[in-house]
């Protein structure tokens, strides 16, 4: 709500960009669990925890999406989802 956001970077598998990488986060323990996902080829970011609110833990999912040294979980390709 008018935060100043760090833009993402574009997934590291198919390129997709802007609106379809989504954040994803829940309440988890006693704090957040927030990752970045890629609607396009399902790829998600690494899933970082906080306890200082969903919006900060988002905003560091953020950054971790955007730090490429950081290990992603691939897409499935060719591997139905669970449903
Ligand atoms: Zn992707």
């Amino acid at each position: 709500m008018g935060r100043l956001m760090t833009p993402l970077k574009p997934c590291p598998f198919c390129l997709t960009e802007g609106a379809k990488l989504i954040e994803l986060w829940n309440s988890f323990d006693a704090g957040h669990i927030a990752h970045i996902h890629c609607e396009h080829c399902g790829a998600d970011g690494p899933s970082v925890y906080g306890e200082s609110g969903a919006a900060p833990t988002i905003a560091r999912a953020r950054s971790m999406w955007n730090g490429r040294a950081v290990r992603y979980e691939p897409p499935n390709v060719g591997v139905q989802p669970l449903l």
